[in-house]
């Protein structure tokens, strides 16, 4: 299995390069964003308690989270590959994924991190609020929490797959195609 971790920060394009990216390496998508809205449209009992969280743009809790992630992940044993995307976001949860993808005979082979100025990627998301209907597209201080989500719980996982190799950055403006070809290039440096 090859697992890659899109990583960035919201707005940064991990969702558009991986609809990509999973055709062109016939990887598994998981996006835990979408499983959870997923979840709040059809009114689980996991969309229920992820609610309160995403609407106000919070980190949904690492046990919960987890176990969907490796729920989502059971679903394909017969995958190339996993594209992680939107997973891990805390320490904690970075430290089950290896525990959960080593009891499988696996691991991540690199983390990908889609770089772009923040006042940029807020500016696209609100533009993205206007028609992804998403509650936390819409609200510039709901997003500027889920900023301060991100540098507070996510960024410190930059260390963690630094100090394992497996941290590339990748220039995040451009064409998409661009950018799928930067992330091409680390994928098959691999
Ligand atoms: P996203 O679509 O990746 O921006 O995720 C939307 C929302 O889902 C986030 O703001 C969180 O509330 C929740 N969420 C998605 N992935 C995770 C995760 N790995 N850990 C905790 N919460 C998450």
């Amino acid at each position: 299995m090859i697992n890659i971790v899109l990583f960035g920060k919201p707005g940064a394009g991990k969702g558009t390069q991986a609809e990509f990216l999973k055709e062109k390496y016939k990887l598994t998508h998981i996006s835990t964003g979408d499983v959870f809205r997923f979840n709040l449209k059809n009114d689980t009992e996991l969309g229920k308690q992820a609610r309160v969280y995403m609407d106000a743009g919070d980190l949904v809790p690492d046990e919960l989270t987890t176990k969907m992630l490796i729920d989502e992940v059971n679903k394909h044993p017969d995958t190339n590959g996993v594209l992680f995307d939107g997973y891990p976001r805390t320490l904690s949860q970075a430290e089950a994924l290896d525990v959960f993808l080593e009891s499988i005979g696996s691991k991540v082979a690199a983390t990908v991190a889609l770089e772009a100025d923040d006042e940029i990627l807020i500016q696209r998301l609100l533009e993205r609020g206007k028609t992804s209907g998403r509650v936390d597209d819409q609200d510039e201080e709901k997003i500027r929490n889920r900023y301060q989500e991100y540098n507070e719980k996510t960024a410190p996982l930059m260390d963690f797959y630094k100090n394992q190799d497996k941290f590339f950055i990748v220039d995040g403006i451009g064409s998409i195609a661009e950018i799928t070809e930067r992330v091409s290039a680390v994928i098959d440096n691999l």
